[in-house]
């Protein structure tokens, strides 16, 4: 059902969000946010309704037909991103109807790693995992002294902290925190202050804030580090 609207409808340079449940709608509206046009599309009316006035086109429709797809232009679009988690047929038969379509730049969300790897194989240009990827973030959160933690690719993250206590005090050079640990302090939030340059000559106070730079396994070792 394409909710009324006129076939051929204009859409390139929207990017287009397939699935309109938490996910795909807080990525949508993020996109509005950031000045994107967004073309919204769920099966549910209700979904569809509710996201009316806030994306620039918003369309009830099963995207598992790629002649639907076509028919509201989707094969114009350069970006796509299939949002639709739960229903793993609907989101496999989706990105196959998108990569028929020849879209150019495919996001797909996975809810388990062998339904990302059916995603590749069927033609997703990228597959991600925001469940299983939130959970590891809060995880180490929740266990650490870590505020912040953010996986730059699959082995190297960027972590805030605090300054470890045997550091309290130290000027940053005298630290060797690169040839003891294998990581790099790249900035520093001074207590009380914004976030500066962290350099040799830096000193670390107390209840300073770093965010320190390097792979995973040499980050965690460093984090573990008491605080
Ligand atoms: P959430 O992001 O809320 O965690 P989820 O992973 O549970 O969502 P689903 O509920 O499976 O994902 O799907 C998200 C949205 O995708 C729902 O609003 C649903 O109506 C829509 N959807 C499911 N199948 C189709 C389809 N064939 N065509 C269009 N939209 C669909």
């Amino acid at each position: 059902m394409l909710g009324g609207l006129r076939p051929q409808i204009e859409h390139r340079g929207e990017i287009v969000v397939i699935g309109l449940g938490r996910f795909g709608s807080s990525l949508a509206s993020t996109l509005i946010e950031m000045g994107h046009e967004v073309l919204g599309i769920d099966a549910d009316a209700d979904r569809v309704q509710a996201h009316a006035g806030m994306l620039t086109h918003v369309v009830q429709a099963d995207t598992t037909n790629e002649a639907t797809l076509r028919q509201l232009g989707v094969g114009d679009a350069v970006t796509a991103v299939v949002a639709i988690g739960a229903d793993v047929e609907a989101s496999v038969l989706t990105t196959g109807a998108l990569v028929d379509l020849e879209v150019p730049n495919i996001w797909a969300k996975a809810l388990t790693q062998s339904h990302g790897r059916i995603l590749q194989r069927v033609g997703a240009h990228h597959v991600v995992f925001p469940e299983a990827e939130m959970g590891n973030r809060v995880a180490r959160l929740v266990t650490g002294a870590l505020i912040e933690y953010f996986a730059l690719d699959d082995d190297f993250v960027l972590i805030e902290m605090r300054v470890p206590k045997n550091l309290a005090g130290m000027k940053l050079g005298a630290t060797d925190l690169r040839a003891t640990y294998k990581v790099t302090v790249v900035c520093i939030k001074p207590e009380g202050l914004a976030f500066t340059y962290a350099e040799s000559a830096t000193t670390l106070g107390e209840h300073d804030l770093i965010v320190v730079a390097g792979h995973r396994g040499d980050i965690e070792r460093f984090a573990h580090v008491e605080t």
